[in-house]
């Protein structure tokens, strides 16, 4: 489903904080860059579990809406998709923008040994349902090992080792017991460490600042603006406008990017942004994004 590669050299993302005039590095290069490389997508190791496992809907820019389990009507056999060359002709977005961050062939390939869920046919619904685990615990990872790469952030360093600890753990179990794990509660104690270090970050880029935080920016235009240490953390910013801003350090965890225009937009050293939001977003050539994103082809002709 995925149409992007994602660069080699992942984990060496380099952000700057403004103190006057001086710029201070926000990141440093990743300790985990095995486990973020492992994130990438890998489709031919995949059975097409995101094109069938889950529901979607024609609004959200699918092709039909499909319920859960049932493969997608351009699946082909071998699991490539039949429209994936012209995904952005037929205006399939949801299509563009997924990213399962590696779960589908973390699931295929490793869990399952490369049993698909047409071979095994009574084993499709927990397939599936372990698709659906796997890829949850993988979106955490990712803003985990961005965490341990934030500087500020640094104090959080054991509290960010002990949960990709646990990560890797789970995903090595049966599974059966995979899918006894607890998620909400693992999302619960990393999602705490992840607004620690996006609070410390913020400190960090504008000390003493308090955060202008609201949750809807939809349709917003900011266009040229600072947005430096802004937290769009969790909001609303469909078809908002930050063409040509200033991103540093700007957290954009979980936030709904569908349509935000970043064309000319620096987000090379923004905080917390994925390729989904990247895919899903308005850019163009001159868009900078971190180093471990890239660059969507759809882009090209924007
Ligand atoms: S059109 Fe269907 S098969 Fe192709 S990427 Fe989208 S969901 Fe998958």
């Amino acid at each position: 489903m995925q149409i992007c590669i994602y660069i080699e050299q992942m984990g060496m993302v380099i952000a700057v904080a403004e103190k006057g005039n001086k710029m201070n590095t926000l990141h440093r290069s990743t300790r985990y860059k095995d486990l973020v490389r492992s994130l990438k997508i890998d489709c031919k190791k995949c059975s097409g579990l995101c094109c069938t496992a889950l529901y979607f809907s024609k609004s959200e820019g699918f092709p039909n809406n499909k319920p859960a389990g049932k493969p997608c009507t351009n699946l082909m056999s071998d699991y490539s998709c039949a429209v994936h060359r012209n995904l952005m002709q037929y205006n399939l977005k949801g299509c563009m923008a997924f990213d399962c961050l590696g779960a589908g062939q973390k699931v295929t390939s490793d869990i399952y040994g490369g049993v698909s869920w047409k071979n095994r046919p009574e084993a499709a619904s927990e397939i599936f349902q372990v698709f659906l685990a796997v890829w949850q615990l993988h979106q955490m990872v990712w803003y985990l090992a961005e965490a341990s790469a934030v500087i500020p952030a640094e104090k959080l360093a054991e509290d960010i080792d002990a949960l990709i600890c646990e990560y890797r753990n789970m995903t090595t179990l049966a599974p059966a017991q995979l899918l006894q794990i607890d998620i909400e509660e693992y999302r619960t104690r990393v999602n705490r460490i992840l607004k620690k270090a996006g609070e410390l970050a913020a400190k960090f880029i504008a000390p003493g600042k308090n955060a202008d935080k609201r949750s809807e920016y939809m349709g917003r235009n900011f266009k040229k603006a600072n947005l430096n240490g802004q937290d769009f953390s969790m909001s609303l910013m469909i078809a908002a406008n930050l063409e040509g801003c200033s991103l540093y350090g700007t957290n954009f965890l979980g936030a709904d990017m569908r349509d935000t225009n970043i064309r000319n937009a620096d987000l090379s050293e923004s905080l917390f942004l994925t390729q989904a939001q990247v895919n899903s977003a308005q850019g163009n050539e001159n868009t900078k994004l971190p180093k471990t994103l890239c660059r969507p082809s759809s882009w090209k002709c924007q």
